[in-house]
Protein backbone atom coordinates (compact mmCIF):
# COMPACT_ATOMS: atom_id res chain seq x y z
CA UNK A 1 0.00 0.00 0.00
CA UNK A 2 1.23 3.71 -0.82
CA UNK A 3 1.37 6.43 1.25
CA UNK A 4 0.40 9.53 0.51
CA UNK A 5 3.46 11.48 1.60
CA UNK A 6 1.32 14.70 1.33
CA UNK A 7 -0.71 14.02 4.52
CA UNK A 8 1.97 12.99 6.57
CA UNK A 9 2.74 15.98 9.04
CA UNK A 10 5.98 15.12 10.22
CA UNK A 11 7.84 17.51 8.28
CA UNK A 12 11.81 19.02 7.83
CA UNK A 13 11.17 21.85 10.40
CA UNK A 14 13.45 20.23 12.70
CA UNK A 15 15.78 20.96 9.89
CA UNK A 16 17.81 24.14 10.66
CA UNK A 17 19.40 25.81 7.60
CA UNK A 18 19.43 23.98 5.35
CA UNK A 19 16.46 25.29 3.23
CA UNK A 20 17.38 24.44 -0.43
CA UNK A 21 17.74 20.50 -0.03
CA UNK A 22 14.25 20.70 1.96
CA UNK A 23 12.69 22.47 -0.47
CA UNK A 24 13.81 19.99 -3.52
CA UNK A 25 12.97 17.15 -0.83
CA UNK A 26 9.15 18.73 -0.40
CA UNK A 27 8.76 19.35 -4.08
CA UNK A 28 9.98 15.77 -4.76
CA UNK A 29 7.30 14.34 -2.19
CA UNK A 30 4.75 16.60 -2.99
CA UNK A 31 4.87 15.35 -6.86
CA UNK A 32 5.68 12.18 -5.83
CA UNK A 33 8.61 11.94 -7.67
CA UNK A 34 11.66 10.73 -5.23
CA UNK A 35 14.74 9.48 -6.96
CA UNK A 36 16.10 5.99 -6.39
CA UNK A 37 18.93 7.01 -5.15
CA UNK A 38 19.46 10.43 -3.71
CA UNK A 39 23.14 11.91 -3.20
CA UNK A 40 23.13 14.09 -0.04
CA UNK A 41 26.79 16.08 -0.11
CA UNK A 42 28.38 18.95 1.90
CA UNK A 43 30.57 20.09 4.73
CA UNK A 44 30.62 17.52 7.59
CA UNK A 45 27.79 18.14 10.94
CA UNK A 46 25.54 20.39 8.76
CA UNK A 47 22.30 17.64 8.62
CA UNK A 48 22.85 15.37 6.30
CA UNK A 49 22.28 12.31 7.99
CA UNK A 50 19.62 13.97 9.90
CA UNK A 51 17.72 14.95 6.83
CA UNK A 52 17.70 11.73 5.79
CA UNK A 53 16.50 10.16 8.61
CA UNK A 54 14.21 12.50 8.80
CA UNK A 55 13.19 11.69 5.27
CA UNK A 56 12.35 8.34 6.60
CA UNK A 57 10.29 9.17 8.97
CA UNK A 58 8.15 11.23 6.38
CA UNK A 59 7.75 8.20 4.17
CA UNK A 60 7.40 5.66 7.73
CA UNK A 61 5.15 8.09 9.96
CA UNK A 62 1.76 6.46 11.52
CA UNK A 63 0.28 9.98 12.04
CA UNK A 64 -1.05 12.88 10.82
CA UNK A 65 0.50 15.92 12.77
CA UNK A 66 3.16 18.76 13.07
CA UNK A 67 6.87 18.78 14.32
CA UNK A 68 8.10 16.51 16.48
CA UNK A 69 6.29 13.19 16.25
CA UNK A 70 6.76 10.04 18.99
CA UNK A 71 4.92 7.74 16.88
CA UNK A 72 5.81 3.94 16.96
CA UNK A 73 7.35 4.24 13.41
CA UNK A 74 9.61 7.50 14.42
CA UNK A 75 10.42 6.13 17.07
CA UNK A 76 12.26 3.04 15.91
CA UNK A 77 13.77 4.91 13.02
CA UNK A 78 15.27 7.31 16.16
CA UNK A 79 16.58 4.26 17.91
CA UNK A 80 17.34 2.06 14.90
CA UNK A 81 14.79 -0.39 15.17
CA UNK A 82 12.35 0.17 12.38
CA UNK A 83 12.47 -2.76 9.98
CA UNK A 84 12.24 -0.74 6.94
CA UNK A 85 14.81 1.70 7.81
CA UNK A 86 18.38 0.72 7.80
CA UNK A 87 21.02 3.48 9.00
CA UNK A 88 24.67 2.41 8.18
CA UNK A 89 26.87 4.33 9.85
CA UNK A 90 30.30 2.86 10.31
CA UNK A 91 33.72 3.88 10.33
CA UNK A 92 34.81 0.62 8.36
CA UNK A 93 34.42 0.20 4.83
CA UNK A 94 31.22 -1.55 3.58
CA UNK A 95 32.84 -4.54 1.60
CA UNK A 96 31.50 -6.33 -1.43
CA UNK A 97 29.82 -9.38 0.62
CA UNK A 98 28.16 -7.24 2.95
CA UNK A 99 26.78 -5.21 -0.05
CA UNK A 100 25.70 -8.22 -1.82
CA UNK A 101 23.76 -8.89 1.48
CA UNK A 102 22.03 -4.97 1.23
CA UNK A 103 21.41 -5.39 -2.62
CA UNK A 104 19.81 -8.83 -1.77
CA UNK A 105 17.54 -6.91 0.51
CA UNK A 106 16.88 -4.48 -2.04
CA UNK A 107 15.04 -7.19 -4.11
CA UNK A 108 12.41 -8.25 -1.28
CA UNK A 109 9.26 -6.53 -0.08
CA UNK A 110 9.24 -4.97 3.08
CA UNK A 111 7.42 -6.25 5.62
CA UNK A 112 4.71 -3.71 5.60
CA UNK A 113 4.25 -3.48 1.60
CA UNK A 114 5.86 0.25 2.71
CA UNK A 115 8.95 1.29 0.80
CA UNK A 116 12.32 0.46 2.76
CA UNK A 117 15.08 3.58 2.76
CA UNK A 118 18.76 2.07 2.85
CA UNK A 119 20.59 4.67 4.61
CA UNK A 120 24.97 4.76 3.88
CA UNK A 121 25.61 7.44 6.12
CA UNK A 122 29.62 8.13 5.03
CA UNK A 123 29.30 6.61 1.74
CA UNK A 124 33.33 7.04 0.61
CA UNK A 125 33.50 3.92 3.14
CA UNK A 126 32.10 1.89 0.10
CA UNK A 127 34.69 -0.13 -1.16
CA UNK A 128 35.03 0.58 -4.94
CA UNK A 129 34.20 -3.17 -5.28
CA UNK A 130 30.82 -2.93 -3.36
CA UNK A 131 30.66 -0.24 -4.91
CA UNK A 132 30.60 -1.96 -8.59
CA UNK A 133 28.39 -4.91 -6.86
CA UNK A 134 25.80 -2.05 -6.45
CA UNK A 135 25.48 -0.11 -9.07
CA UNK A 136 22.90 -2.03 -10.79
CA UNK A 137 20.42 -1.62 -7.61
CA UNK A 138 21.78 1.44 -7.12
CA UNK A 139 20.30 2.54 -10.85
CA UNK A 140 17.11 1.12 -10.51
CA UNK A 141 16.44 0.54 -6.80
CA UNK A 142 13.11 -0.87 -8.09
CA UNK A 143 9.59 -0.02 -6.65
CA UNK A 144 10.29 -0.48 -3.11
CA UNK A 145 13.66 0.49 -2.18
CA UNK A 146 15.11 3.72 -2.12
CA UNK A 147 18.74 4.91 -1.19
CA UNK A 148 20.35 7.63 0.50
CA UNK A 149 24.15 8.20 0.24
CA UNK A 150 25.29 10.37 2.86
CA UNK A 151 29.11 12.10 2.19
CA UNK A 152 31.23 14.99 2.91
CA UNK A 153 33.78 14.03 0.30
CA UNK A 154 31.55 12.97 -2.84
CA UNK A 155 34.60 12.94 -5.17
CA UNK A 156 36.01 9.89 -2.88
CA UNK A 157 32.72 7.88 -4.88
CA UNK A 158 32.71 6.14 -7.72
CA UNK A 159 32.02 8.40 -10.99
CA UNK A 160 29.15 5.90 -11.97
CA UNK A 161 27.87 5.78 -8.40
CA UNK A 162 27.33 10.13 -8.47
CA UNK A 163 26.02 10.04 -12.49
CA UNK A 164 23.19 7.73 -10.93
CA UNK A 165 22.22 9.72 -7.77
CA UNK A 166 20.45 12.76 -7.72
CA UNK A 167 22.55 14.63 -5.61
CA UNK A 168 21.46 17.57 -3.34
CA UNK A 169 23.93 20.29 -2.01
CA UNK A 170 24.07 20.84 1.65
CA UNK A 171 25.71 23.80 3.14
CA UNK A 172 27.21 25.46 6.35
CA UNK A 173 24.13 27.13 7.89
CA UNK A 174 23.99 30.46 9.49
CA UNK A 175 25.11 32.24 12.84
CA UNK A 176 21.01 32.76 13.61
CA UNK A 177 20.19 29.07 12.18
CA UNK A 178 23.16 28.27 14.72
CA UNK A 179 21.87 30.14 17.76
CA UNK A 180 18.49 28.76 16.85
CA UNK A 181 19.95 25.04 17.06
CA UNK A 182 21.83 25.94 20.34
CA UNK A 183 18.55 27.25 21.65
CA UNK A 184 16.91 23.48 20.55
CA UNK A 185 19.82 22.39 22.61
CA UNK A 186 18.33 24.45 25.57
CA UNK A 187 20.96 26.36 25.62
CA UNK A 188 21.11 30.04 26.81
CA UNK A 189 22.13 32.45 23.76
CA UNK A 190 24.13 35.13 25.74
CA UNK A 191 26.34 32.75 27.73
CA UNK A 192 29.85 33.18 26.87
CA UNK A 193 30.34 29.27 26.28
CA UNK A 194 27.56 28.64 24.00
CA UNK A 195 29.36 32.04 21.82
CA UNK A 196 32.29 30.28 22.06
CA UNK A 197 30.90 27.16 20.56
CA UNK A 198 28.89 29.19 17.90
CA UNK A 199 32.57 30.24 17.42
CA UNK A 200 34.29 27.17 16.91
CA UNK A 201 31.48 25.35 15.09
CA UNK A 202 31.32 27.66 12.47
CA UNK A 203 28.14 26.96 10.64
CA UNK A 204 27.67 23.22 11.54
CA UNK A 205 25.21 22.38 14.29
CA UNK A 206 27.29 18.92 14.74
CA UNK A 207 30.05 20.38 16.01
CA UNK A 208 28.43 22.91 18.26
CA UNK A 209 26.78 20.03 19.94
CA UNK A 210 30.22 18.27 20.81
CA UNK A 211 32.23 21.15 21.63
CA UNK A 212 29.43 22.54 24.07
CA UNK A 213 28.05 19.10 25.52
CA UNK A 214 31.23 17.19 25.51
CA UNK A 215 34.00 17.65 27.69
CA UNK A 216 36.14 15.18 26.59
CA UNK A 217 35.86 16.52 22.78
CA UNK A 218 37.14 19.97 24.24
CA UNK A 219 39.86 18.39 25.88
CA UNK A 220 40.89 16.58 22.98
CA UNK A 221 41.15 20.64 21.25
CA UNK A 222 42.52 21.96 23.82
CA UNK A 223 45.22 20.00 24.03
CA UNK A 224 45.74 19.53 20.21
CA UNK A 225 45.55 23.52 20.30
CA UNK A 226 48.39 23.32 22.46
CA UNK A 227 50.18 20.90 20.88
CA UNK A 228 49.91 22.49 17.23
CA UNK A 229 51.05 26.19 19.33
CA UNK A 230 54.24 24.42 20.23
CA UNK A 231 55.15 23.70 16.59
CA UNK A 232 54.31 26.55 14.91
CA UNK A 233 56.25 28.59 17.79
CA UNK A 234 59.26 25.95 17.86
CA UNK A 235 62.31 28.18 16.88
CA UNK A 236 64.88 24.81 16.66
CA UNK A 237 65.93 23.64 13.59
CA UNK A 238 63.54 20.47 12.55
CA UNK A 239 66.07 17.05 13.25
CA UNK A 240 64.79 13.89 11.02
CA UNK A 241 64.33 11.97 14.73
CA UNK A 242 62.20 15.21 15.71
CA UNK A 243 59.69 14.44 12.52
CA UNK A 244 59.33 10.91 13.58
CA UNK A 245 58.25 11.88 16.93
CA UNK A 246 55.77 14.63 15.68
CA UNK A 247 54.09 11.45 13.34
CA UNK A 248 53.46 9.49 16.31
CA UNK A 249 52.22 12.05 17.93
CA UNK A 250 49.91 13.24 15.35
CA UNK A 251 48.29 9.63 15.45
CA UNK A 252 48.03 9.92 18.84
CA UNK A 253 46.09 12.85 18.58
CA UNK A 254 44.02 11.78 15.82
CA UNK A 255 43.29 8.41 18.38
CA UNK A 256 42.32 10.45 21.27
CA UNK A 257 40.29 12.55 18.09
CA UNK A 258 38.00 9.13 17.02
CA UNK A 259 37.77 7.74 20.90
CA UNK A 260 36.46 10.79 22.05
CA UNK A 261 33.61 11.10 18.67
CA UNK A 262 32.88 7.16 18.87
CA UNK A 263 32.25 7.58 22.86
CA UNK A 264 30.02 11.16 22.70
CA UNK A 265 26.65 10.76 24.25
CA UNK A 266 24.86 12.83 21.55
CA UNK A 267 22.17 12.77 19.43
CA UNK A 268 23.82 12.18 16.25
CA UNK A 269 21.57 11.99 13.24
CA UNK A 270 18.99 14.27 15.66
CA UNK A 271 17.30 17.24 14.26
CA UNK A 272 16.32 20.47 15.88
CA UNK A 273 13.63 18.48 17.46
CA UNK A 274 15.51 15.27 18.45
CA UNK A 275 18.39 17.31 20.33
CA UNK A 276 15.07 19.46 22.03
CA UNK A 277 14.11 15.91 23.64
CA UNK A 278 17.59 14.91 24.25
CA UNK A 279 18.64 17.70 26.75
CA UNK A 280 15.06 17.66 27.82
CA UNK A 281 14.92 14.10 28.90
CA UNK A 282 18.12 13.05 30.10
CA UNK A 283 19.51 9.53 29.87
CA UNK A 284 15.54 8.98 28.84
CA UNK A 285 15.70 10.13 25.38
CA UNK A 286 17.67 7.90 22.51
CA UNK A 287 18.65 8.75 19.30
CA UNK A 288 20.94 5.92 17.98
CA UNK A 289 19.73 5.42 14.45
CA UNK A 290 22.55 3.18 12.82
CA UNK A 291 20.78 0.09 13.03
CA UNK A 292 22.72 -2.39 10.36
CA UNK A 293 22.79 -5.44 12.59
CA UNK A 294 26.39 -6.39 11.46
CA UNK A 295 27.14 -3.11 13.72
CA UNK A 296 28.24 -4.85 16.38
CA UNK A 297 30.86 -6.70 14.77
CA UNK A 298 32.05 -3.24 13.58
CA UNK A 299 32.34 -1.75 17.18
CA UNK A 300 34.82 -4.42 18.28
CA UNK A 301 36.85 -3.31 15.11
CA UNK A 302 39.36 -1.10 17.21
CA UNK A 303 40.81 1.49 14.52
CA UNK A 304 38.95 3.57 12.25
CA UNK A 305 40.57 4.02 9.19
CA UNK A 306 43.81 6.08 9.17
CA UNK A 307 42.54 8.28 6.45
CA UNK A 308 39.67 9.38 7.92
CA UNK A 309 41.89 9.58 11.13
CA UNK A 310 43.86 12.15 9.76
CA UNK A 311 41.38 13.93 8.02
CA UNK A 312 39.54 14.43 11.15
CA UNK A 313 42.63 15.75 13.13
CA UNK A 314 43.65 18.11 10.15
CA UNK A 315 40.10 19.36 10.19
CA UNK A 316 40.09 20.07 13.65
CA UNK A 317 43.73 21.61 13.94
CA UNK A 318 42.30 24.02 10.40
CA UNK A 319 39.19 25.14 12.87
CA UNK A 320 41.38 25.94 15.57
CA UNK A 321 43.66 27.33 13.52
CA UNK A 322 40.70 29.73 11.81
CA UNK A 323 39.46 31.02 15.33
CA UNK A 324 42.56 33.46 16.02
CA UNK A 325 43.64 34.65 12.38
CA UNK A 326 47.09 35.98 12.28
CA UNK A 327 49.97 35.42 9.23
CA UNK A 328 51.10 32.32 11.16
CA UNK A 329 47.40 30.75 11.33
CA UNK A 330 46.92 31.38 7.88
CA UNK A 331 50.28 30.15 6.08
CA UNK A 332 49.46 27.06 8.53
CA UNK A 333 46.15 26.55 7.70
CA UNK A 334 46.93 26.05 3.69
CA UNK A 335 49.66 23.88 4.64
CA UNK A 336 47.06 21.77 6.61
CA UNK A 337 45.11 22.22 3.44
CA UNK A 338 47.87 20.83 0.81
CA UNK A 339 47.99 17.81 3.09
CA UNK A 340 44.44 17.05 2.84
CA UNK A 341 44.36 16.89 -0.37
CA UNK A 342 47.29 14.93 -0.65
CA UNK A 343 45.26 12.58 1.18
CA UNK A 344 42.03 12.94 -0.89
CA UNK A 345 44.62 11.60 -3.76
CA UNK A 346 45.93 8.76 -1.77
CA UNK A 347 49.68 9.97 -1.04
CA UNK A 348 51.45 8.51 1.40
CA UNK A 349 50.60 9.20 4.94
CA UNK A 350 54.31 8.80 6.04
CA UNK A 351 55.47 11.52 3.30
CA UNK A 352 52.72 13.70 3.33
CA UNK A 353 52.63 13.90 7.06
CA UNK A 354 56.53 14.62 6.73
CA UNK A 355 56.25 17.19 4.68
CA UNK A 356 53.74 19.05 6.97
CA UNK A 357 56.04 18.99 9.56
CA UNK A 358 58.50 20.65 7.84
CA UNK A 359 55.98 22.78 6.39
CA UNK A 360 54.52 24.02 9.83
CA UNK A 361 57.91 24.14 11.11
CA UNK A 362 59.07 26.16 8.81
CA UNK A 363 56.79 28.93 9.02
CA UNK A 364 58.50 32.10 10.93
CA UNK A 365 56.80 35.10 12.67
ZN1 LIG B 1 5.52 9.70 13.33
Amino acid sequence: MKKDHQNSGIGFNGIVGQEVPVRVLNHLLASDRLPGTLLFSGPGSVGKYATALTLAKILHCDRVKTGYCDCRSCTAIRTGSHPDVLAISRERTVGVEEMREIVALAGLKSSRGQERLIIFDRAENITVQAANAALKTLEEPGAHIRFVLVTDTPEALLPTVRSRSYRLRFSLVSQENLLEFAQAAGDDPDDTDTLKAIRFASGRPGLYLRYRHSSEYREVINSTGTWLTGILNSRMVPRIQDALDWKAEFWDYADKLSSAERTMNLPRGGDADDVRKFFESPGKYIVQPANWRIEGKASSEKRWGQGRKAMLLTGLLRRILSMEMNRKSVTAISRLYDFMEKLRYNCSFDIALERLYYGLTGITG
